[in-house]
């Protein structure tokens, strides 16, 4: 599978970022960010802890304000857009949190029908029963659907988090850390997860990881966040054949 070549079809960007700026008091985190996200593209996203990766895709899912710079995301301008349009873009984007964040008091039922339920009112219950076995199937999860989540290993925990973003149908996938914490076999689960979504579901995605297997069994490019900005954008091994010292010590220190 050529999931790591560059892609050169794709049409239209569904993520385009410009000289995004973002400080917490004289913290500056992300200081002139450029990125483009291709349409059905994964991107890994990768930096050291503190970076700012989780900041910035939650500028990009409008959890935070950007301070300046330009965030369109499938065409819509979220550092300029009313709640109303927010709240619509919202639905399209599908947030898998490092957490996994479930709710522990809900079955792995009632978690999956919670995004329906508050969403998509019209939904008949024979729709949302319909919408959560197929999901399950999808994550291959199907035996788990009355288990509550502290019944669930951690990857099994991941992948119901990414089901639960998954049953909106997104066109945006922004994951968070998806195999941290987790043994090899079971990360290689979640990489294969992450490249079905983005086949079957048709995805735009950024991949944030420091997992470097992760990144080169997933995204079609990666990109290093360092100092605020990108420093290295482009496929797996373009990236790391340069002689750039701090994309060779990331490498360096990540095998
Ligand atoms: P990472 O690359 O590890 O995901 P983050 O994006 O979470 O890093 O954070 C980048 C920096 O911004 C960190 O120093 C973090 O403490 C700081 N930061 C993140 N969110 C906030 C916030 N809401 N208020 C203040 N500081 C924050
Ligand atoms: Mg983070």
């Amino acid at each position: 599978m050529e999931t790591t070549k560059e892609n050169t079809a794709f049409e239209e960007p569904a993520i385009l970022i410009k000289g995004l700026k973002k400080s917490f008091g004289n913290l500056v985190v992300l200081n002139g960010v450029d990125l483009e996200v291709r349409k059905g593209e994964n991107i890994a996203v990768l930096g050291r802890s503190g970076s700012g990766k989780s900041v910035l895709i939650k500028i990009i899912s409008g959890l935070l304000q950007p301070d300046s710079g330009s965030v369109q995301v499938l065409g819509e301008q979220v550092d300029n857009i009313s709640a109303a349009d927010l709240q619509r873009l919202r639905l399209k984007i599908g947030f898998s949190f490092q957490s996994s964040a479930l709710y522990d008091s809900m079955s792995v039922r009632e978690n999956l029908a919670f995004p329906l339920v508050r969403n998509k009112r019209e939904l008949s219950a024979a729709a949302v029963n319909t919408a959560i076995e197929e999901v399950l199937h999808e994550v291959g999860l199907s035996q788990t659907i009355m288990q509550m989540p502290s019944e669930l290993s951690g990857g099994q925990r991941k992948r119901i988090g990414i089901a639960r973003t998954l049953i909106l149908k997104p066109e945006i996938m922004l994951y968070d850390e998806p195999t941290s914490g987790l043994d090899p076999i079971t990360c290689g689960e979640i990489n294969k997860l992450i490249i079905k979504v983005q086949q079957q579901y048709k995805t735009s995605s950024i991949i944030i990881t420091h997992d470097l297997t992760c990144a080169k069994a997933t995204a079609n490019r990666i990109a290093m966040l360092l100092d605020g900005k990108f420093l290295a954008t482009g496929n797996f091994d373009t990236v790391f054949d340069t002689q750039n010292e701090s994309v060779r010590s990331f490498y360096d220190y990540n095998f």
